[in-house]
């Protein structure tokens, strides 16, 4: 079976296996576990900030994020589709007590100017305080799109000059990076925290990190202590994988924009399915499949016969998230899946 449901499912390298079987734990809970602090100083090396927090999962480092920087009542800006709104349960209003202003982007990019008028729209004598605006990149359910330099710029410089902070949801940010020829410190130089995962492309068995100025990450790791996370017994075991994730495992994410662009360019041409391959920057690609005349949940049953798996992401678009695991050879194989499935609706 090939799962391209998500670019979790991939496993660690023999590399990891190996250094996470040698490494010692150390006492995490208290700073002291060297093989969490190297990774944690190698994280803020490659983001460009002054410091780092090793978490479980990307939604706890996203939730620090915001605990950190939002007050009750207040206002976060961010993308309509973003992945704190459909994908952590409202942790934002549940814990925070922050509420959501929703501006909708294009290809997940929100306009400076239309962040500006959601800081600074008021009425009836409410004028609304903004403490954070989040952006994300790559952006998820846009399909793995990236801003730009200039975007990501623009957009923080009008957070900034409304005394806004900037919360970068980078779980996917090394493949924005590479897409672009960037490296992660300059996608992330203006944003005050920035996180990204471990375990998506870059293949870790488990972790993320939360980015930022020294000040903030200490005030996360207050955080961190007051929903219990911090207690990350052993975590120098997968801290260890976590550092051969970051010194290894990035360049290779080309490989699977490469190959993500080849299958999005041959489904498009698959009658009856489309593909906005505008759309497709790095390892995802969304299929659109309601030409078919059948809803994703049965394409995909059917497809799954083909021995392919994918992940319905409305009854009309299945998502395609390329990994480690699924080749140049494999690219070809999807395809036909694709097309047979195709052909046996059509009879
Ligand atoms: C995957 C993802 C997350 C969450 O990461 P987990 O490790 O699955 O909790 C957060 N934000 C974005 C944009 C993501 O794509």
């Amino acid at each position: 079976m090939l799962d391209l449901q998500s670019d979790h499912v991939n496993m660690p390298t023999d590399e990891m296996w190996d250094t996470m079987r040698a490494t010692k734990a150390g006492w995490a809970v208290g700073g002291k576990d060297p093989t969490v602090n190297r990774l944690q100083e190698l994280a803020a090396q490659k983001t460009g900030k002054e410091a780092a927090l090793l978490v479980m999962t990307g939604r706890m480092a996203t939730l620090l994020g915001l605990m950190t920087c939002c007050c009750r009542g207040r206002q976060v800006v961010l993308e309509k589709d973003s992945h704190i709104v459909w994908g952590e349960e409202w942790g934002l209003a549940y814990v925070c007590g922050a509420f959501a202003r929703l501006v909708e982007g294009r290809q997940g990019v929100m306009n400076p100017g239309d962040v500006e008028r959601a800081i600074t729209e008021s009425r009836f004598k409410h004028t609304p305080v903004t403490d954070l605006v989040c952006l994300e990149n790559t952006h998820n359910m846009a399909g793995g799109t990236v801003l730009t330099l200039a975007q990501t710029k623009a957009l923080c410089d009008v957070a900034h000059r409304h005394g806004a902070r900037i919360l970068l949801d980078g779980a996917r940010i090394f493949y924005a990076a590479v897409a672009q020829g960037l490296d992660v410190a300059q996608l992330a130089a203006d944003a005050d925290l920035v996180t990204f995962s471990l375990t998506k492309g870059l293949s870790a068995p488990a972790g993320a990190m939360l980015c930022g100025s020294r000040a903030l990450i200490e005030e996360a790791y207050h955080n961190m202590r007051r929903i219990g996370a911090h207690s990350f017994h052993k975590a120098g075991i997968l801290a260890a994988a976590g550092i051969v994730a970051l010194e290894k495992m990035v360049a290779r994410l080309a490989d699977d924009i490469r190959r993500a662009k080849a299958f999005a360019t041959a489904a498009s041409r698959i009658p009856r399915l489309s593909v906005d391959l505008a759309s497709v920057h790095t390892n995802i690609v969304m299929v659109d499949i309601s030409g078919a005349g059948v809803d994703s949940a049965r394409f995909l049953e059917l497809l799954r016969q083909q021995e392919v798996s994918a992940l319905e992401f409305t009854p009309e678009i299945i998502r395609f998230t390329f990994h480690r695991h699924i080749g140049d050879g494999d690219v070809a194989t999807i395809v036909s899946a694709l097309r047979s499935v195709v052909e046996i609706l059509a009879r």
